[in-house]
């Protein structure tokens, strides 16, 4: 079927993206889906920060790529071999194509599977297949077997979770992503008990996501740190007990003082090693790092070794959340249903399909926390 797709042909295009325009939206043909595929067609997709890492370069993927990873639709048309799912289905898409499989999927951790992981770094979907062609008969790469800036997309069945129709299609795409990352960080990863000290470091989608769901394992002190006064305003809507300016040179004497000498917890989801520094030494000792940024491959972060021993510290990274997604987003849309998990709050802007340049612009600019593209 012809199918209208945002498509990036190279990376490091220059900003401003309105004018340069790195993204252009086509129209494609979507083939049909294949055996344990699925043709779901969207109803609304994320702008997320790792979007915007593949267009500036920081997390180079093979191109030209079809965009999107954060999205919910419903279910259009199934392949062979798909007998859980039909047409009709509210599904929300995941960026891990999951197995079910291999040795992370059989020992519980499908969030680091390594055939979904293979088959991202290829740009294709599981089994190696590219269902997108331009009109010149080239094929699109697939971005984490997603793809969803697009009015459907074929996917593979262990990219989708099936989720409860009744939620509005704008808030049901952000679990795909902020909310799973964010919210597994805090729950999966960092395993946050009642009453502890939590620091979150960027007030993205994740990070927010993170303060959220450190606020409903019933954090004490959640303390949320970003540079921009707006999202940090947001953080204290989310659940923030304490917000503090990133580039403020006191910063983590400020931490400290504010947490008793240290946090139990700090959640890094800014994606830079200077970042990850700052929060593992505002962790007190005995305390945990978590991080769930991606920052770009060259970074290098170091820490004093023995402070792991002789300070028992923590370091942990998160991919995913760390999650089983078809066991935690629908915990997560219960949370949000019973008012504990806000999610709606992180929906800053809604666009068009054609917005999306001027959409990338606002978010590299810190402007705005999640767009959704409504279709
Ligand atoms: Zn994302
Ligand atoms: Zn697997």
């Amino acid at each position: 079927m012809q199918i209208r797709a945002a498509v990036l042909d190279r990376m490091e295009t220059p900003r401003p993206y309105a004018q340069t325009r790195p993204i252009s939206v086509e129209t494609v043909s979507l083939d049909e889906p294949g055996p344990q595929e699925v043709r779901v067609r969207m109803t609304a997709a994320g702008l997320c920060h790792s979007d915007l890492s593949v267009i500036n370069g920081d997390r180079p993927r093979p191109m030209p790529m079809a965009l999107g990873h954060e999205a919910a639709g419903i279910v259009d048309a199934v392949g062979p071999g798909v007998l859980d799912l039909k047409r009709g289905d509210t599904v929300a898409l995941i960026f891990v194509p999951i197995c079910g499989h291999c040795n992370p999927c059989v020992e519980g951790r499908p969030a680091l599977c390594e055939t979904g992981a293979a088959a991202n770094g290829a740009g294709t979907l599981v089994g190696g297949e590219r269902r997108l062609h331009r009109p010149d008969g080239s094929t699109l790469n697939h971005q984490l077997g997603v793809s969803c800036f697009a009015e459907y997309a074929v996917v593979n069945r262990g990219s989708l979770v099936k989720i409860d129709p009744d939620l509005s299609p704008d808030i049901a795409a952000v679990f795909g992503c902020a909310v799973l990352t964010g919210v597994g960080a805090a729950l999966n990863a960092a395993g946050i008990r009642l009453g502890q000290s939590v620091a979150v470091f960027g007030m993205g989608g994740v990070g927010l996501s993170a303060v959220m769901g450190a606020k409903a394992a019933g954090a004490g002190k959640i303390i949320a740190i970003d540079t921009v006064a707006a999202k940090r305003e947001m953080a204290l809507a989310c659940g923030a007990t304490h917000v503090f300016d990133a580039a403020d040179p006191e910063l983590v004497n400020q931490l400290k003082a504010a947490a008793n000498g240290g946090v139990d917890v700090a959640i890094e989801a800014v994606g830079a090693a200077a970042v990850l520094e700052i929060a593992y030494q505002a962790t007190r000792r005995g305390g945990m790092t978590v991080t769930c940024g991606l920052p770009n491959p060259k970074q290098i972060f170091s820490i004093p070794a023995v402070s792991l021993v002789a300070e028992e510290r923590t370091l942990k990274g998160s991919y995913l959340g760390s999650a089983v997604p078809a066991r935690d987003i629908p915990r997560y849309i219960e949370l949000y249903k019973a008012g504990r998990l806000p999610v709606d709050k992180l929906i800053t802007h809604r666009l068009t399909l054609d917005q999306i340049n001027e959409g990338f612009d606002r978010l590299a600019a810190g402007e705005a926390v999640r767009q959704v593209i409504l279709f």
